[in-house]
């Protein structure tokens, strides 16, 4: 099923959604007439990238060829140097990030999920301690759950908010590893967050962006995961901070991907280094490598590409990586609470 077109700004290349691999999107690629198409998967699905291919292939009547680079989200679809003959890309298992320019057509199939059975999933919220003022936080793949478990929780006795996020995301009470602004449009009106979903990657980010419990629900398990100790994540970062407030020689982090470019934050950022009498060089890179970083007479970095990489991959870099607010909490420019999460506008 289509779930329609959105708006690009700047309205470069049309992103094209749907909901599943189907012949709503054979459709619309054969209505496109690409010379080529370059296919990208995610890692989960990588099993099937060959099948798909194939099956695109024969349903299109147009090549095919994969992006093999390992894919982290919509602001990193294949870029032209990756696939320069290919006129249409095909992205799975992400929405498009609105305010993100594309450097082709580009038809994002978001592979929703709609299974879950509300009503078991809100008799098990309604048997556990969640507070009963909840804001709701989905990832796209279960986006098609909202408006069913909504009813069943306010059956039960929930008072369920969902907000509108900013315009790096498509829809209303989306998940973002970088961007939960959906969430924070509610925090003052509830008392905990409910994030619908798998996994633990998009319950630690919102842990880290919004000051209420996030407890997790997998709803095709029907597994609701206790909150998570938002406190520890947040003492381990300012620990961090702490550690390299004296640095320095600085490295700021500057990813050249269109949707994980923060140029300008990184002149800014080196501007109120230098303020304070550091030094600090620009590092431009497109997929982070922490072999990249070995060897540099630098104490410490800033990370201006996705806020993910300093917070979940930090221990495996050979010095320690702080986000932009974090920069500015060791340089004393703001202070260490409340923490900031590093939201990518
Ligand atoms: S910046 Fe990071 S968290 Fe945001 S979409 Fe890209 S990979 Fe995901």
């Amino acid at each position: 099923m289509a779930t329609g077109s959105l708006p690009l700004v700047p309205p470069e290349f049309p992103a094209r959604v749907f909901a599943t691999v189907g012949t709503e999107l054979f459709a619309a690629l054969r209505a496109a007439n690409p010379a080529r198409v370059v296919l990208q998967v995610p890692a989960g699905l990588v099993r099937n990238a060959h099948d798909l291919a194939a099956r695109l292939r024969e349903e299109v009547g147009a090549p095919v060829v994969l992006a093999t680079r390992a894919c982290f989200g919509a602001c990193d679809f294949p870029s032209r140097d990756e696939a320069p003959r290919a006129d249409v890309a095909v992205v799975l298992g992400h929405a498009p990030i609105p305010n993100v320019p594309l450097v082709r057509p580009t038809f994002f199939v978001e592979m929703r999920e709609p299974a879950g059975d509300p009503a078991s999933l809100a008799a098990t919220l309604a048997a556990s301690s969640i507070p009963r003022r909840l804001g709701l936080v989905l990832s796209v793949q279960h986006l098609d759950l909202t408006a069913r478990l909504t009813a069943a929780l306010d059956a039960r006795g929930f008072e369920v908010r969902m907000g509108r996020g900013d315009r790096r995301l498509a829809y209303a009470a989306q998940a973002l590893g970088c961007n939960y602004t959906s969430a924070e449009a509610v925090a003052r009106d509830v008392e905990a967050f409910l994030f619908v979903g798998t996994g633990r990657f998009h319950p630690l980010g919102l842990a880290f962006a919004v000051d209420r419990p996030v407890w997790a629900l997998d709803p095709l398990q029907n597994i609701l995961e206790l909150p998570i100790d938002r406190a520890a994540l947040v003492r381990r970062r300012q620990l961090q901070v702490a550690s390299v407030r004296d640095a320095r020689r600085w490295g700021i982090l500057v990813s050249t991907f269109a949707g994980q470019n923060r140029h300008a934050t990184a002149l800014a950022l080196q501007e109120r280094a230098r303020a304070h009498g550091r030094e600090a060089e620009l590092l431009l890179f497109d997929r982070l490598d922490p072999r990249d970083l070995e060897g540099r007479d630098l104490d410490a970095y800033v990370n201006t590409a996705c806020p993910r990489i300093a917070l979940d991959d930090g221990p495996y870099y050979p010095k320690p990586v702080l986000t932009p607010p974090e920069f500015l909490m060791a340089l004393g420019e703001l202070p260490l609470e409340p923490y900031r999460f590093d939201t990518y506008h």
